[in-house]
């Protein structure tokens, strides 16, 4: 079903995403960070609103819903598991569902690090992953409510996903993500080019994301703590992969 994804810049550098099937009419969005950027960009379009998709409980991915609820009477779907922090479900969803959003076949992973019960919804069939803040361009989310073995482990789950997925997550965060992957890996010639052209994007005011997965298994620190290479250049090379990401998720939180 043809699809077209619509990335909605909200509050100073959060990113909410619309995927409307234009033979069925209907849209989905993930996650609602602010209301007026969202009933806007659906206005201009003249589309109605049909799913919501909830990423995680955090204030900045939900604070919207209210006023778009009650403008579109949208399905609000989310973490059943997480019921307790999130927004009135309509739907509630575990990992490995698979749920029918905008005509889409849509696949519920746990990627759970970020928050506990942090959610992706990955459409296979447009090849697109919502990630929120587990997997972030050239980063991940800091972790705060789970362990670092348990965001290696959600990320580890997103790496698996076809490289051509367009990775569709959270924030813009995207220049000082480049500006430390490259304190991890100086030499990757694939992060010197893409840190330049983030550099050249960021000053152009033009959004980073989303990215694709295979750009961020090329660059991202964060999915790469495996990569022999990078063991080496940390001095961690009997480390486990968990650890390895573990000192760089440290190492980024000091940055
Ligand atoms: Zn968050
Ligand atoms: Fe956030």
């Amino acid at each position: 079903m043809p699809v077209e994804v619509v990335t909605v810049p909200c509050r100073s550098d959060n990113y909410a995403f619309l995927v409307h099937n234009t033979e069925s009419d209907e849209t989905a969005l993930i996650d609602a960070p602010e209301a007026a950027p969202i009933g806007a960009a659906l206005k201009a379009r003249g589309w109605k609103l049909n799913d919501v998709l909830i990423t995680h409980h955090h204030g900045d991915h939900v604070e919207g819903l209210g006023p778009l609820r009650e403008a579109y009477a949208p399905r609000v779907i989310g973490c059943g598991a997480d019921a307790g922090r999130l927004p009135a479900l309509d739907l509630s969803v575990a990992d490995g569902d698979e749920i029918t959003v905008a005509g889409q076949k849509t696949i519920v992973h746990d990627v759970s690090g970020h928050t506990i019960n942090h959610i992706a919804f990955h459409m296979p069939d447009c090849a697109h992953v919502f990630t929120a803040d587990s997997l972030m361009a050239l980063g991940c989310g800091r972790v705060f409510e789970g362990t670092f073995e348990q965001m290696w482990d959600s990320l580890s789950k997103l790496a698996a996903l076809p490289p051509e997925t367009v990775v569709c997550s959270g924030h813009e965060y995207t220049q000082t993500n480049a500006r430390f992957a490259l304190t991890i890996e100086p030499d990757n010639p694939d992060l010197i080019s893409r840190a330049a052209a983030v550099q050249a994007a960021t000053a152009a005011g033009t959004p980073t994301v989303p990215s694709t997965l295979s750009d961020e298994l090329a660059t991202n620190p964060f999915l790469r703590a495996g990569e022999p290479s990078l063991k080496a250049a940390l001095g961690m090379e009997n480390a486990t992969n968990a650890q390895v990401f573990a000192e760089i998720r440290r190492r980024k939180d000091a940055f």
